[in-house]
């Protein structure tokens, strides 16, 4: 493990070892965190979840060498009295809870709104009671659409910055109507951004929020059929790992036109870890974190994984890697998309001097090699079994 005396943060002083109370650590970026926080500091992590597949090496049991350092609080935030003590025992909230795959806006658009909002309300007012940091998750989908996408395609003012880079301070938040509840997610996340934002301006809640764009890699949601529901509807990266692994056509929604800047999670990680040790420098900021380096279509992120994948399996491609579906088909009614993420990145370079490394080849061979190793016996097994029956 580190030395914590030897560490120090951005303004040369020492890093006092904190206890954090980490609230959804049981999902992908929290999975992560954790990692992360038990292999490079000293600090004590109090992880909260409904479930700990993703950090069991962690936490069931906690390995010898984290002894007192990880524990797994099993808690729906929901509808838990515990809560309230975990988050009075530390000096710091990290709030990842949320429903955030895009299948489930607009077909659970009540359990979406609830989650990211209701549920989000209780951690934020007792931080603010008990005068503790908070550093929330928010999502870059609170910028919704793009100035420029209101433009005809061809229009000139397209291609200039102003009409789509998105920045924390300046850009606003554009949703589509009502019927298209796409924007049940992204409404309940800006409107919780107001609150903690307000929270901070009227009672001085310390609080630092995080918009994440498009962060993907290992244990990113699941594998249909294999650690998740057969009909569940995953993030791209997982939809189109799950299509390769089971050798079937790469679904494109509506042409696969819309844009997104992937960036890879041990990146976005080394951001989050500066905003925890940092506060100084991270208190009443919103923070893009993204790679505006990496930006392709879905059309050419489906071409890349296919081409990766077959590099890394050793099976060639299928004649007809893609094939195009309708968003109604796909999500159901009321689906909308987010047309270009371009995440601006002076608050955070500036703040905290950090930069995303990883190109969008390389993540994606990282992370495509581990869904191979994991998933690909799994799904031979399962795909022979129901052909045999
Ligand atoms: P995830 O679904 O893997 O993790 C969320 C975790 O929260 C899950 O483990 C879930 O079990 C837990 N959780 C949900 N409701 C809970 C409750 N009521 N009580 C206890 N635990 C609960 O998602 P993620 O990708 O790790 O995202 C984490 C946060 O970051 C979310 O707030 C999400 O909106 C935000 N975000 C992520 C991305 C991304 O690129 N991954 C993009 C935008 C926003
Ligand atoms: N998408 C797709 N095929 C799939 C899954 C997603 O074309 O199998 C598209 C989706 O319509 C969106 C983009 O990929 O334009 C990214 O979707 P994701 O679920 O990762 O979340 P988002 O970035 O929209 O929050």
């Amino acid at each position: 493990a580190a030395s914590a005396a030897a560490r120090l943060d951005l303004d040369g002083n020492p890093i006092a070892p904190l206890t954090i109370c980490m609230i959804g650590a049981g999902g992908f970026i929290g999975s992560h965190l954790c990692e992360k926080l038990m292999a490079e500091t000293a600090h004590v992590v109090y992880a909260v979840d409904v479930y700990c597949d993703k950090i069991r090496h962690l936490v069931d049991p906690a390995p010898p060498y984290l002894h007192g350092r990880i524990s797994f609080h099993r808690l729906n935030i929901k509808n838990d009295s515990r809560l309230e003590g975990l988050i009075k025992m530390a000096d710091l909230t990290i709030n990842l809870a949320a429903i955030c795959t895009p299948a489930d806006y607009n077909t659970r658009p009540l359990d979406t709104i609830y989650s990211n909002f209701i549920d989000a309300l209780p951690v934020v007012k007792y931080c603010s009671e008990n005068n503790k940091r908070l550093i929330h998750f928010s999502t870059c989908e609170v910028y919704g659409k793009t100035i420029g996408s209101f433009l005809p395609t061809d229009h000139p003012l397209r291609k200039e910055p102003e009409f789509y880079v998105l920045k924390e301070d300046e850009s606003p938040c554009i949703f589509g109507p009502i019927v298209k509840q796409r924007w049940s997610y992204a409404c309940a996340k800006q409107l919780i951004e107001r609150l903690i934002f307000a929270e901070g301006a009227e009672n001085g809640l310390e609080f630092t929020i995080v918009r994440p764009f498009n962060w993907i890699g290992p244990r990113m949601d699941f594998i249909p059929g294999v650690d998740g529901p057969s009909e569940g509807v995953p993030r791209v990266l997982a939809c189109f790992s799950n299509n390769l692994l089971r050798r079937e056509p790469l679904k494109l929604v509506d042409g696969g036109q819309s844009q997104r800047t992937f960036v890879y999670i041990k990146d976005a990680i080394e951001a989050v870890h500066l905003m925890i040790e940092n506060p100084a420098r991270a208190n009443g900021q919103i923070f893009n974190v993204g790679n505006p380096n990496n930006e392709v279509t879905v059309r050419q992120l489906a071409e890349m994984m296919t081409e990766v994948y077959a590099n890394v399996s050793g099976e060639p491609p299928l004649d007809e890697p893609m094939i195009d579906v309708s968003s109604k088909q796909f999500y159901g009614e009321g689906y909308d998309d987010s047309d270009k993420r371009i995440p601006d990145m002076t608050i955070i370079n500036k703040q905290l001097g950090w930069n995303p490394k990883t190109p969008l080849k390389d993540l994606l061979e990282t992370t495509l090699t581990y869904q191979h190793k994991t998933y690909k016996e799994a799904i031979k097994r399962q795909m022979s079994q129901a052909s045999a029956s």
